[in-house]
């Protein structure tokens, strides 16, 4: 972007330059537009070539800003999306996790892991609801009763995971 800006101001600065001698003069205070591709007659054909080569910059400006803006509203309305739709796979990332636990928990268990590298790479941050289905240090998908047990401390809850021995704590509320 810094690159982009600077380049174009040189763009700028070139074409007031290229531009500024030829208004007011016969050709009228517009030059730009009144440039054809072929030279009037009796117009000088320096001149002439340099205003068609300004009206060539001038266009090649206004393309290239208008590229740029194109870009950045792609990119705005592509990132609100694209942290949606990763919270919708994290979501159903987990309600499989929960099916698979009983007959296959090492699925389950790779279900969390690309929950995680999901929400990782698209700055979807997992729910905290979820958050509490899963050890942060071994990666395991935690149930209560079978490999994680859950103590309250005060307005918390501590969650104790048997399969690595981690423990954590997380809000009750949710
Ligand atoms: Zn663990």
């Amino acid at each position: 972007m810094v690159i982009g800006t600077k380049f174009f101001k040189k763009r700028v600065r070139c074409l007031v330059a290229r531009i500024s001698p030829f208004q007011g003069d016969d050709m009228g205070s517009n030059p730009i537009g009144r440039i054809g591709r072929h030279r009037p007659a009796g117009a000088s054909k320096s001149r002439h070539c340099r205003l068609v080569r300004a009206r060539s910059l001038l266009l090649s400006a206004i393309g290239w800003l208008c590229k740029k803006l194109i870009l950045i509203e792609a990119n705005m309305v592509s990132k609100n999306s694209r942290s949606k739709i990763a919270l919708e796979r994290v979501y159903r990332l987990f309600e499989l996790a929960e099916q698979e636990f009983v007959l296959h928990p090492e699925r389950s268990r790779r279900y969390v892991e690309l929950a995680r590298k999901i929400s990782m790479r698209n700055k979807a941050p997992i729910p905290a609801e979820l958050k509490k289905l899963f050890c942060k240090k071994c990666g395991a998908f935690l149930v209560k009763g079978k490999n994680a047990e859950e103590k309250a401390v005060g307005e918390l809850v501590e969650i104790h995971c048997k399969e690595c021995g981690f423990a954590f704590k997380k809000s009750a509320a949710q």
